[in-house]
């Protein structure tokens, strides 16, 4: 690997590390993989006689007259000239370029390449970029445009790329074994990079994004499944087989469980009966009914002697199961200790929990990441059950787990994911779905509206929350910084308390909250106390409140259909009909035909295939899951079918060759134990 201090690569040093650091760039190796987002095709030589308004297009011109300088203020000049490419004439105007005055010759060609403005039937360009046609570099290429921050300008950051592929292209040792690379028609991996970042033309192009996709998704994948077939492999898992107390819980329910629901407990039962460790993912829309199949889980191996636990992704998502638990257990007159542990449990009561935890004195623990660290012993813990899992990494279920002797491991999760891309970021796990929402359930009336329509569908809240309603408004996504999502929410709460829903009791939802106060929040909302509740996607998961029966969802663009159709999961949960208004703030047709499909279906499985298609799987990738940067998954793994290929052929190689034994594996091998590193069970 080419993994030593960008800094001393040519034309670099530590000025411009420093910055190019910031872009989490440290490594020739991180710099080649630091790809263009997009491109600038400048392969097309224009002519002026052909313009239209507004476009970026690259002429071949010569200048027709001496340049022209001029001081315009104290700190800026312009030069001004004119030019001809014997079609037309264009005028072009360079700001603070004085160099240019002496350098412009009139008896050469440039290429010159910038935006086009029409002026009363007078064609100018603004500091186009210009060079020399007898050696330019950019003109008649497809040059690449690379996210920027911090003072770095694309020219610098093109400039080193080409350094590094200079010095070092002969050393980019391909990952992908020879013999899968002929076979699935890939390219070599300097080649393959070489093209990303300049591409000669759209099919190069392609064959390179489809190598260095098909580079990353193999690592990932034959890590994955590694990681299970070890577990498979371990014998020493415990057996748990008496669902005594699980039946008594079936029996005293107030409703029967769905034909899906019942599937998927006699898999879990077989699973947990086997002597090896269970690895169940059991996925199931919003409201499909999973949390009774976790605590039938927790109660077989409760009654067989075991304890178990059950992790959520938030302090609000945990408390609620905890309480569930209880009125569930309580119902059935079934007799066991439950705890609920979590980062702001009092430290007197967290040391007394963690003591009973260790005797064995606790059946059943409910809490959040608090219950993976380090002073959480169990006495001999037999599940684990984590929900929500696309919120936590494979790294923290692992942590979970290594709690005991390869206890029985259940993962809940709600957000649908076609089969397909199912079996790739699941590979660790078998998978049982529950398809069918228990009987009675109503449809919630989702609408798509325009920006101008917004105070409309405000007057329609307050009709609502006038009848004794509640209602979520979900502030726009921003960036993942907390003080953004906080900007965001609170210039919402602001405006509407003081305007709009004045006479209303307003409440006020973000991410980096105290949980404490967050629970305040919620609780509040769930009394009636507060009538509309502003939020971030902090309240995406879990939060149940049978009364908010509005969904509104500003900005609703920026979101993906799956993560609108688990907000939307937010209403429909009580008996008066819902409403999810999604307000969509973008002008384009194909962001339009998206929302229309959440109109159309309320089944997330159908909306995450319909996602599928349209904006391909890169958004089925969480950023947390798998070691792939937001980049990679929007921008390089977005073909279905390289997924699918790549998934049947990670089980074939692992089948034939379980520890990636031989040459042709090294490298592969490599980079698989260095994305996985904090699992201690992948390879021998
Ligand atoms: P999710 O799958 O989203 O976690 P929950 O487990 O929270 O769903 O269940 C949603 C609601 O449906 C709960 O109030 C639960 O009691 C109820 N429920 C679950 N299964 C059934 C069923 N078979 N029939 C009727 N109601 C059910
Ligand atoms: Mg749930």
């Amino acid at each position: 690997m080419l993994d030593f201090d960008v800094k001393f690569l040519k034309g670099v040093g530590p000025n411009r590390a420093l910055k190019l650091n910031r872009l989490g760039v440290y490594t020739v190796e991180d710099l080649l993989n630091y790809f263009p987002v997009k491109y600038e095709d400048r392969r097309v030589v224009k002519k002026i006689n052909e313009l239209k308004d507004e476009k970026k297009v690259l002429l071949k011109i010569k200048i027709c007259d001496y340049p022209k300088k001029a001081r315009i203020k104290k700190n800026m000049t312009i030069i001004k000239a004119l030019a001809t490419d014997g079609t037309g004439f264009i005028h072009l105007t360079f700001f603070n370029q004085d160099h240019l005055i002496n350098n412009l010759s009139l008896s050469e060609f440039y290429y010159i390449f910038g935006v086009v403005k029409s002026n009363y039937g007078k064609f100018e360009m603004i500091n186009p970029e210009i060079e020399l046609v007898a050696n330019a570099t950019k003109a008649g290429r497809i040059m690449p445009i690379y996210s920027l921050t911090y003072n770095l300008t694309n020219n610098e950051i093109t400039k080193i790329v080409k350094v590094a592929l200079e010095y070092y292209f002969e050393k980019i040792d391909s990952i992908i074994p020879e013999y899968i690379r002929k076979d699935y028609n890939l390219i070599l991996r300097k080649d393959a990079i070489r093209y990303l970042h300049f591409p000669t033309n759209g099919k190069k192009y392609t064959i390179a994004k489809k190598t260095i996709a098909f580079e990353k998704l193999l690592i990932m994948q034959i890590g994955l499944l590694s990681i299970k077939s070890k577990l498979v492999a371990s014998l020493d898992g415990i057996q748990i087989k008496n669902a005594k107390l699980a039946d008594m819980l079936l029996n005293s329910l107030p409703f029967k469980l769905t034909d899906a629901q019942y599937r998927v407990i006699n898999e879990i039962k077989c699973d947990m009966a086997k002597s090896k460790p269970m690895n169940r993912l059991v996925q199931g829309d919003v409201g499909s009914g999973k949390t009774i199949i976790a605590i039938y889980a927790m109660l077989i191996a409760v009654k067989s002697g075991f304890q178990s636990s059950m992790m959520a992704p938030t302090e609000i998502l945990a408390m609620q199961h905890y309480d569930t638990i209880k009125e569930y257990v309580k119902l059935s007159n079934i007799e066991i200790n439950i705890e609920f542990l979590s980062g702001s449990t009092k430290t007197k009561q967290k040391n007394d929990i963690l003591n009973k935890l260790r005797n064995g004195e606790i059946d059943i623990l409910i809490g959040t990441h608090a219950l993976i660290e380090d002073n959480v012993e169990f006495n001999n813990i037999g599940l684990v059950v984590t929900d929500e899992q696309h919120r936590f990494g494979v790294r923290q279920r692992a942590l979970l787990s290594n709690k005991g002797m390869n206890p029985d491991i259940l993962v809940m999760t709600a957000t649908p994911i076609p089969r397909t891309l199912a079996l790739m970021l699941y590979g660790d796990l078998d998978i049982s779905i529950i398809d069918e929402l228990p009987p009675g359930r109503q449809k919630i009336k989702t609408y798509v509206v325009k920006e101008n329509q917004k105070i409309e569908m405000y007057n329609f809240i307050d009709e609502k929350v006038r009848e004794g309603n509640q209602a979520y408004i979900v502030a726009p996504l921003v960036d993942e910084s907390d003080n953004l999502e906080l900007d965001s929410a609170r210039e919402i709460y602001e405006e509407l308390a003081t305007t709009y829903f004045s006479k209303y009791k307003l409440g006020i939802l973000y991410g980096s909250m105290k949980n404490s106060e967050k629970e305040r929040v919620i609780n509040d909302f769930y009394k009636g106390e507060i009538n509309i509740l502003v939020s971030t996607t902090v309240i995406e998961v879990g939060v149940n409140v049978p009364n908010a029966v509005i969904m509104m969802i500003l900005n609703a663009e920026r979101f993906g259909l799956a993560q609108l159709h688990q907000l939307r999961g937010r209403v429909g949960r009580g008996k008066t009909q819902s409403y999810c208004i999604l307000v969509n703030e973008s002008k384009s047709k194909k962001s339009k035909d998206r929302m229309n499909i959440l109109v159309k279906t309320n089944d997330g499985f159908l909306v995450s295939e319909e996602d599928l298609k349209i904006r391909g799987p890169g958004d089925f990738f969480g950023t947390a899951q798998h070691g792939l940067s937001k980049y990679d998954v929007q921008n390089i793994i977005n073909d279905i079918d390289v997924v699918q290929d790549v998934s049947i052929l990670s089980k074939k190689i692992l089948s034939e060759n379980p520890n990636l034994d031989g040459a042709e594996y090294i490298n592969l091998k490599k980079h698989i134990i260095n994305l996985f590193k904090d699992e201690n069970i992948i390879f021998n």
